[in-house]
């Protein structure tokens, strides 16, 4: 038997690069991509700007799909704040892309894994809330936000891993440092959603769903600890080889 290196689809953003004439464009950033190939996955970049029509045609083929980090989600998904002054970075066409893969993912049973903002999106897509702010919001909040603090290594806080979830099977820890690179976190936990990892302050930074063939959320960046923190590997492999069982 062939065996095939599972297709592993991942969301984009877009940015407008500073150049005369500005020029704008669809991206990832590459720890993503090396992150997946080391896992022994073929990543494929989805780009925004397609309808429903097209997007479902990429999800069809992909065998697995991976949401990145990235900036803030519209409040009004989860019936937030629009006037918050700390929101940064809206893009709704992003938001509808990630939601629409997120809710197929989940009803087909697709492996998921969702980092940082991705892990925001997949709560918001399955009905959870956010703190606009968790700095200012959320009562007795440690700092979450290292992006100018330290680098994306840096392992700010620990997490602690709920026993028999899938997360502490894919991790074989009950806890562990991770680096902590954002501003935003879950409110309010997503009805199908189960928290498998929470932060000292108590924020959900991991999630599940169970029953599910593979679908985590992490708040945190497992692709830029690959060197420092070699278990953050198996989030990849564990996506990957679950990916490559759907297809023979
Ligand atoms: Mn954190």
């Amino acid at each position: 038997m062939t065996h095939k290196p599972p297709l592993i689809g991942c969301t984009t953003y877009h940015k407008v690069a500073d150049q005369n004439p500005p020029i704008e464009i669809y991206g990832l950033m590459p720890s993503y991509v090396r992150a997946i190939q080391a896992a022994g996955g073929i990543p494929i970049l989805i780009p925004l700007g397609l309808n429903q029509a097209e997007l479902q045609a990429i999800f069809d083929r992909i065998d697995g799909l991976l949401l990145p980090g990235g900036g803030d989600i519209n409040p009004d998904n989860y019936r937030g704040d629009r006037q918050n002054p700390t929101l940064r970075d809206i893009d709704e066409q992003r938001d509808w892309v990630e939601i629409e893969l997120v809710r197929q993912a989940v009803a087909q049973e697709k492996p998921v894994l969702a980092i940082c903002r991705g892990l925001q999106i997949f709560n918001v897509a399955l009905g959870g809330t956010l703190w606009e702010d968790v700095q200012s919001q959320m009562p007795q909040a440690i700092i979450h936000d290292y992006f100018h603090r330290d680098t994306r290594d840096y392992l700010a806080h620990p997490i602690e891993i709920r026993a028999g979830s899938r997360l502490h099977q894919t991790l074989q820890a009950s806890s562990v440092r991770v680096n902590s690179l954002h501003h935003q976190g879950i409110r309010d936990l997503a009805p199908s959603l189960v928290a498998s990892g929470v932060a000292p302050d108590q924020l959900v930074e991991a999630v599940e769903v169970p029953g599910h063939k593979y679908a985590i959320g992490v708040q945190w960046h497992p692709e830029n600890l690959l060197e420092v923190a070699p278990v953050m590997r198996s989030l990849f492999t564990g996506l990957v080889t679950v990916a490559s069982n759907g297809h023979h």
